[in-house]
């Protein structure tokens, strides 16, 4: 059968201690698979022996290749340099802790067979993160839905698959700096499907993301999704032009009933006139901020899925 290679894409980043467990639970199920499969193990600049054992993983194993990043370059930019490096028409993106469990990779290829391009895994519930964590992912998906026009599947991960024509895209339209690949995955279109997924706990180890990371890893998926913050200018603008015409009808009522000190109502007037048209010129230059970061990103206005044509038939 076509369409049959199978890349997996795995970062790491100080896994030595999960990493043989995991090599080992992925063999097993590439095994499985019964079809042509490679594996690329992105050491995103570990310093903990990962990259050695990735060497010697490379040097026994003809089907898995290890790229070396010069530092840590974080966690997406390794899923990317993976896709970009993949040459399989499947690509399964993984973590290296056994939290994506490689158990599942025949029923996601069985998704994929079916006709699926994308299959997004979510997860049904953290064994690890407790309560806050996940009453702050919840928080997290609520809030940028509601500021994005695009809509996010809750729980997603960054355990998914694309086909070889996904990941052409992202190789070619999506390589803006500021992404958030699980988002761009769910707005490029093409016959989607998710998986539920139960994570384990890490298998070894310790997470490497921080209440810090995944603050900023909210705000740049929000400033990557989501122009809204820039319309706050706006809108304020517009709420404190109310306020003023307000005051100012107040102040001068009060001038012309009781007179207060010299001065007073020409201050009120020109603080309030002066705070409103302030707060409407920052919303207008946001706006045009807002224009150039699209061009910036330099997304794709469109993405062909196929083209109908008899033209070469005649
Ligand atoms: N990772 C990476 N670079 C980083 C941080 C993490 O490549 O700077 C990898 C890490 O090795 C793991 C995956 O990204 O394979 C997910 O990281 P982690 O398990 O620490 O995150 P969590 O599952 O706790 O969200
Ligand atoms: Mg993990």
């Amino acid at each position: 059968m076509d369409n049959n290679k199978v890349s997996i894409v795995v970062s790491v980043y100080n896994e030595a201690q999960v990493l043989p467990r995991f090599y080992e639970e992925l063999e097993a199920a590439l095994a499985g698979l019964g079809r042509e499969h490679e594996t690329i193990f992105v050491d995103d600049g570990s310093t903990d022996g990962s990259r050695e054992l990735l060497d010697r993983l490379s040097a026994a194993d003809e089907t898995v290749t290890a790229i070396h990043f010069s530092r840590n370059f974080g966690h997406e930019a390794a899923m990317i340099a993976g896709i970009d490096h993949a040459s399989g028409d499947a690509i399964v993106c993984m973590d290296a802790d056994c939290q994506n469990p490689p158990a599942l990779l025949p029923s996601i290829l069985q998704r994929f067979d079916e006709g699926n391009d994308i299959v997004t895994m979510t997860r049904e519930e953290r064994a690890d993160g407790g309560f806050l964590n996940h009453l702050s992912s919840r928080f997290f998906y609520a809030l940028i839905n509601r500021l994005s026009d695009t809509r996010l599947q809750p729980n997603a991960s960054d355990f998914f698959l694309i086909s070889r024509r996904v990941a052409d895209v992202l190789r070619r339209d999506y390589r803006e700096r500021t992404r958030f690949l699980r988002g761009v995955i769910q707005t490029v279109g093409f016959n989607a499907t998710t998986l539920p997924y139960r994570a384990p706990q890490r298998a070894a180890g310790e997470s490497h993301y921080h209440f810090s990371n995944l603050l900023h890893l909210a705000f740049s998926s929000i400033a990557s999704f989501s122009k809204a913050p820039l319309k706050l200018g706006i809108y304020s603008g517009l709420l404190f032009g109310v306020l003023c015409i307000g005051l100012i009808v107040y102040s001068l009522v009060m001038w012309i009933v009781d007179r207060p000190v010299g001065g007073y109502t020409t201050l009120i007037i020109f603080l309030s006139a002066f705070a409103a048209v302030l707060l409407f010129v920052v919303g207008v230059i946001g706006y045009y901020v807002g224009i150039i970061l699209d061009e910036v990103k330099g997304r794709p206005l469109y993405v062909i899925e196929y083209t109908s044509t008899n033209k070469d038939n005649k």
